[in-house]
């Protein structure tokens, strides 16, 4: 007996099972086809999530950006320094997504 993962839930099961034993999915009225079809859907919305994810992250680092020049700020301002928190976490927020975007596109 081997362990598998849900197509649906990604939870490990028996490859024995009928069906999912977390979700109910079932696995044996399912064809390879099905299990494909809704594998690729998984990672579509997974990356789908991950591209709305790297945009808000851009969208911070641009509006802390923004914020910063056009808000008539100086260095030591709170403003200036929330502005520089929102550009500093939007940019790294936006590098992790596109590194996790790679990862997702990798995994086949
Ligand atoms: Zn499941």
């Amino acid at each position: 007996m081997a362990l598998i993962d849900c197509p649906s839930c990604n939870k490990k099961i028996s490859d024995k099972a009928a069906q999912c034993s977390h979700c109910g999915f079932g696995i044996g009225a399912a064809t390879d086809d099905d299990m494909l079809r809704k594998r690729q859907m998984q990672k579509f919305k997974r990356s789908q999530s991950i591209q709305t994810q790297s945009m808000i992250a851009m969208l911070m680092f641009i509006s802390g950006f923004g914020f910063m020049y056009w808000g008539d700020t100086s260095p030591g301002d709170l403003q200036y320094n929330i502005a520089i928190g929102c550009s500093v976490i939007g940019f790294i927020w936006y590098i992790i997504n596109r590194i996790r975007l790679i990862f997702v596109k990798k995994s086949d």
